[in-house]
């Protein structure tokens, strides 16, 4: 059981996961279109090489604090499949999670996570209350953060220098 973020670069990648990485970019700069906060989620299946839930931020279009890119890709996935548990399941995000998506992340069971940029006031993985080292916490994936970082931060960075650009 890992609770930290191990090392892993896009070297160790295949090209199906590089296929998720960039289809999670691409939504997330579709969140950027709607104002929304650049990050996305990709649910996919590394066996079967199938992606079953792509969701980005939609809090301020649903006006809903709790539409995160994660917690819109568990439901849709658990839906489509009409179960909760994702065990066969793994999930890439642009962000490290939120405390509250890394909690719907340990229910919905998926086997790993995979993370882009660091959050260092909003995150709840190797951030904050760091979830999955807590003695409550029932299950952890395996967590692999970093991955594609600096694509994931050049977008989140653009999106905070035009909100702040705005505000002049
Ligand atoms: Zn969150």
């Amino acid at each position: 059981m890992t609770s930290r973020a191990k090392k892993y670069t896009l070297d160790d990648m295949d090209t199906f996961l590089k296929n998720v990485i960039d289809t999670a970019l691409k939504s997330a700069k579709n969140a950027m279109e709607r104002n929304e906060i650049p990050v996305a989620a990709v649910i996919f299946s590394p066996e079967s090489e199938k992606i079953i839930a792509i969701a980005s931020n939609r809090t301020e279009q649903d006006h809903d604090p709790t539409a995160h890119a994660e917690i819109l890709a568990v439901r849709s996935a658990s839906a489509l499949l009409r179960q909760t548990r994702l065990t066969d399941y793994d999930m890439y995000v642009t962000l490290e999670p939120c405390p509250m998506c890394a909690t719907a992340i340990s229910f919905a069971r998926l086997r790993r996570l995979y993370f882009g940029a660091y959050d260092v006031k909003g995150g709840g993985v190797d951030h904050g209350c760091r979830v999955y080292r807590n003695q409550t916490n029932l299950y952890t994936p395996e967590v692999y953060g970093g991955i594609a970082q600096t694509r994931c931060e050049e977008l989140l960075s653009s999106f905070f220098k035009t909100l702040r650009g705005n505000d002049r």
